[in-house]
């Protein structure tokens, strides 16, 4: 029987599926654990330790391995989207203010409708913190 090792978890299933996805492209087979559980009750998924990503004992390695040149892709992906200022937000987890809004479409989309005066809706906000690496939300009312 195949031996699956938990590589990273996510708070968030979708966190979990953007990485899962990527390895699968590059032929590994994950297994979410906790995926259900936590999308029936978000509540959950601190209290059990977040969606948990595994791999098959002999994917480690590599999956690490990609895990770490997809970071790095990510973060500069990040630092050409903080050419459009944002609201100073916090992390939830380590309070660090080295944030960054991790969402390129929806902060140019922001630009163009401030510029013509048309409010924001009230959207969801994803930001990535650059001291603990997690990502979280923040509801933000828009102008
Ligand atoms: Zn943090």
């Amino acid at each position: 029987m195949a031996e699956f090792i938990t590589i990273k978890s996510f708070e968030y299933p979708h966190e979990a599926q953007i990485i899962k996805n990527k390895l699968e492209t590059e032929g590994i087979f994950v297994f979410l654990k906790d995926e259900y559980t936590i999308q029936t009750d978000n509540f959950l998924s601190n209290a059990i330790g977040g969606v948990k990503l595994q791999v098959m004992k002999e994917d480690v390695i590599t999956s690490k391995e990609i895990l770490a040149l997809f970071k790095q892709e990510y973060q500069s992906t990040l630092q050409e989207i903080t050419l459009a200022k944002d609201t100073i937000v916090n992390c939830p987890n380590c309070n660090s203010i080295e944030v960054r809004k991790s969402d390129k479409m929806k902060g140019f989309v922001g630009v163009i409708l401030l510029f013509f005066g048309i409010p924001l809706p009230v959207y969801k906000k994803e930001y990535h913190c650059f001291d603990c690496y997690r990502d979280f939300k923040v509801r933000i009312k828009g102008n």
